[in-house]
């Protein structure tokens, strides 16, 4: 599925068990437990949703979510809160503030994959879809599976999630070290050329024999999915 996942939250357990549960699901997920730090966090990286605690150190659910939408990048990011029961004042600040939809702790693990895909499906529809495709290109989110123009292109783990990454928002262009923290994740220790590597190996599968090349390389900014691959 590969939609990023935010959890602010400072309980570690209940950090550590979403993490579980939801890289189960295939989705990329970095854990913060602070809300200072989360702010400062989402200033470089902007998840696909957040699941935010609403009591934490540093900053306020409440404060960070007023601050998510004032900001142009964040106004329209999905933000599922987590509450503590007998918290329903907060709660109903917090869907004033701006906070798409709540449960309240202890809550059921499927309940909340329901209601994040939820979110997801209104705010990224082309993230829930199992099948993207641009021009001639494929690629298969259930199965893994890359055509193009109707052949199979085996890629390595890697290079798959890669394409699948630039695919979702063609024309967008990603630095080498975005591309780092949504591809490899960012926990990861990895060079930045490392991404010129594995460009230059999902080149190679898939553009093997063809004149039109997916992937714009943009000087001293990084790389995209070329947006004008489809209709050229
Ligand atoms: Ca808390």
């Amino acid at each position: 599925m590969g939609a990023s996942v935010l959890i602010v939250e400072d309980e570690e357990p209940l950090a550590l068990m979403l993490r579980y549960n939801l890289e189960a699901e295939g989705y990329s997920v970095e854990t913060v437990a602070r809300g200072d730090e989360a702010d400062v966090r989402m200033r470089e990286f902007a998840p696909d949703i957040l699941l935010l605690d609403w009591m934490l150190p540093g900053l306020s659910g409440i404060e960070l979510c007023r601050r998510l939408r004032a900001r142009d990048e964040t106004r329209n990011l999905p933000i599922l809160m987590l509450t503590a029961r007998g918290e329903e004042s907060e709660r109903i600040r917090g869907l004033a503030t701006g906070a798409d939809d709540y449960v309240v702790k202890p809550f059921s693990v499927p309940e909340l994959l329901v209601r994040i895909k939820a979110l997801l499906r209104r705010s990224r529809p082309e993230l829930m879809t199992d099948v993207l495709s641009a021009g001639d290109i494929q690629l298969n989110r259930d199965t893994h599976r890359v055509e193009r123009a109707g052949r199979e292109v085996h890629l390595g783990p890697t290079e798959f999630r890669l394409l699948e990454f630039l695919m979702r928002t063609p024309g967008r262009v990603f630095s080498r070290e975005q591309l780092l923290d949504g591809v490899w994740g960012r926990d990861v220790y990895v060079d930045e050329r490392t991404v010129d590597v594995h460009v230059g190996r999902l080149r190679k599968a898939i553009n093997r024999g063809r004149v039109k090349d997916p992937i714009r390389t943009v000087r001293g900014a990084g790389y995209a999915f070329d947006d004008r691959f489809a209709v050229r």
